[in-house]
């Protein structure tokens, strides 16, 4: 959806930055500019700005920063739509309908509405006399009426027609709720009278499936018996997409402690939520996609996997980790012992145990080390040498020598071997997969940037000069919006290195040709708030003459890094050697 300019700077304008940032934070005066202990980060002393001249903020230890609309994503977790409706209702503005759009926002409204209607009445079934079934195997899973009702959990009568049926006294069409995938179309026959259609979810306890706006997006079914398939979920429609969707996040994102409990079926995250951890999720009966990963990453900034103990929850859990590492979280994994899962693991030995075991969780490395060993015998000198080189491998892979050093002297003492000549192995492995001279190199860039930066801008570490010049210029730029039409003359985004800064150029260049300025509250439409967050602190931190001059220094420099992006590439193919080396190893089954 689009959003008026004017409706923005209509928000923007009643919805004065300082006086919504002190409903949560205790501002002092500091010069021009407000100082708060951070929201976003624990800290013991002030580093949080608001600049009232400016309207935007920024965290000098987080790096956290941006505008109204952002300070009020980030806070309350709200996606930019949202945080656009909670400031306007704070405001007293109305938000702009969207009654005009096009056919498909008429329809996903119809969808939600013929969702929540059906949610309705699995839940009011699910109550009913008729119902029994239904609650009785809820209440033999240890749920709580409080659980049942907060989770809007249902019974799908065992018929075909009953919620066509209702649906249709309530006006929609079957062409509706088959795009709705609550009704399906029979395959033989082509009229589209009642008799062909028929209710997908029979004979199932219904979990809704929620989003984090609290629309319902779809539904899973479980059977009560053994019969197949065990699970049911919605078919993808204009609402929802399986791989893009978790369950419960809705109320795990609230749980605010920048952690999530990753498991893998709905009954797990209904028992954790119900022994007080609020904070599980599950995806929607698939493997963990990026998708997911990246949204798990809007909301916390590290995931405790727990899957079930079986092999095929533990090979789960192995392309789950790669995955979350990807989008930039940190990961624990769960060992759950003596159950195949958390929900029964917290019937067996309730919740306090839990809590032990989620504290006890062991880093992915500590993980991975686990793994390699299960079906070695240690006391075989043999085997112990095959571990030994795995466990060195694993140990490769890790970027900090302290961390590292670590993981080698538990080793050490678990094989009674000494810590140098694990460390001497790993540090092997690292040169044989690497040219050193090279590595060192990128380690240099690397130190220089650090922190947040690389996540936002990983292309920043081997573009140092060029980056920093294209940060220059976007200071330079948004300072100085006259200088817009003159730099078009001389610099494109084709010229810009890095990818993130080309896309910041590009989104800056849009709003200067259309509004003659670029506005921050703008930005979200385009980018995530840890990208705003980037893009605050580079206005904020660098340091610029605002002199035409400086500009087409700028510009030079970055036309003049054509040769060190040739040294970039060449880099870039190390890496590349070096993974296709670790393939290679893979295929071959051993280490070396
Ligand atoms: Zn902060």
């Amino acid at each position: 959806m689009s959003i008026s300019d004017t409706f923005l700077q209509e928000i923007k304008f009643r919805c004065d930055l300082e006086s919504i940032v002190s409903r949560y934070v205790d501002l002092k005066k500091n010069g021009r500019a407000l100082k708060g202990l951070c929201p976003f980060h624990s800290e013991k002393t002030p580093s949080f700005l608001v600049h009232p001249d400016e309207q935007f903020f920024h965290c000098f230890g987080c790096g956290a920063g941006g505008d109204v609309i952002t300070f009020i994503m980030k806070i309350e977790n709200l996606d930019y739509i949202d945080a656009l409706k909670f400031l306007a209702e704070k405001a007293g503005i109305a938000f702009p309908d969207d009654q005009a759009d096009d056919g498909t926002t008429v329809l996903r409204r119809k969808i939600l509405e013929m969702n929540r209607e059906a949610a309705k009445f699995f839940h009011g079934y699910l109550l009913s006399s008729q119902g029994l079934k239904g609650l009785n195997y809820l209440k033999d899973r240890k749920l709580s009426m409080s659980t049942i009702t907060g989770f809007g959990l249902g019974y799908a009568p065992d018929k075909w027609d009953s919620l066509l049926k209702h649906l249709k006294s309530k006006g929609y069409s079957e062409e509706e709720m088959c795009e709705a995938a609550l009704v399906s179309r029979r395959r033989t026959e082509n009229s589209s009278t009642s008799e062909n259609h028929y209710d997908q979810f029979r004979n199932r306890v219904i979990y809704p499936i929620i989003d984090v706006r609290g629309n319902v997006i779809a539904f899973g079914g479980r059977v009560l018996d053994n019969s197949m398939p065990k699970y049911l979920n919605s078919a993808d429609t204009a609402v929802f997409k399986k791989s893009r969707c978790l369950y419960a996040l809705n109320r795990a994102k609230n749980g605010n402690n920048n952690t999530m409990i990753l498991c893998e079926g709905y009954m797990d995250v209904i028992a954790l939520h119900q022994a007080g951890f609020t904070n599980s999720i599950a995806t929607l009966g698939t493997s963990l996609t990026i998708e997911q990963a990246r949204l798990i990453s809007r909301y916390a900034k590290e995931v405790i996997i727990s899957y079930d103990s079986d092999s095929a929850g533990q090979n789960a859990s192995k392309r789950a980790i790669g995955l979350l590492n990807e989008a930039g979280l940190s990961v624990k994994v769960l060992k759950i012992e003596g159950s195949k899962d958390p929900d029964e693991y917290i019937k067996t030995y309730g919740a306090d145990k839990f809590r032990l075991m989620l504290e006890k969780s062991g880093s992915h490395i500590e993980y991975r080390l686990e793994q390699a060993k299960v079906k070695l015998d240690l006391k075989n000198p043999e085997q112990r040498i095959t571990y030994l080189k795995d466990a060195a491998f694993i140990l490769s892979t890790i970027e900090s020598p302290i961390e590292c050093e670590v993981y080698a002297s538990k080793l050490a003492h678990e094989l009674e071997v000494s810590i140098d000549a694990i460390l001497s192995e790993v540090t092997s492995i690292k040169k044989k997969g690497f040219i050193s001279k090279d590595k060192l190199k990128i380690k240099k860039q690397l130190s220089v940037t650090g922190g947040i930066g690389d996540r936002i801008n990983p292309e920043k570490s081997r573009n140092l000069k060029a980056a920093n010049a294209e940060e220059s210029i976007l200071v330079l730029l948004y300072r100085n919006p006259n200088y817009f039409d003159k730099l078009s003359a001389i610099l494109s985004a084709d010229d810009f290195l890095t990818n993130f800064n080309r896309k910041v150029f590009e989104n800056f260049s849009v709003q200067l040709s259309e509004y003659g300025d670029v506005n921050l509250s703008r930005l979200p439409e385009k980018f995530n708030v840890d990208e705003i967050g980037k893009i605050t602190d580079i206005l904020e931190k660098r340091q610029v003459s605002n002199k035409w001059n400086e500009m087409s220094d700028c510009v030079a420099i970055i036309k003049n890094q054509s040769s060190d992006k040739l040294l970039g590439n060449e880099l870039d193919i190390l890496y590349k050697m070096r993974k296709e080396n670790e393939q290679e190893k893979k295929k071959t089954g051993g280490i070396y």
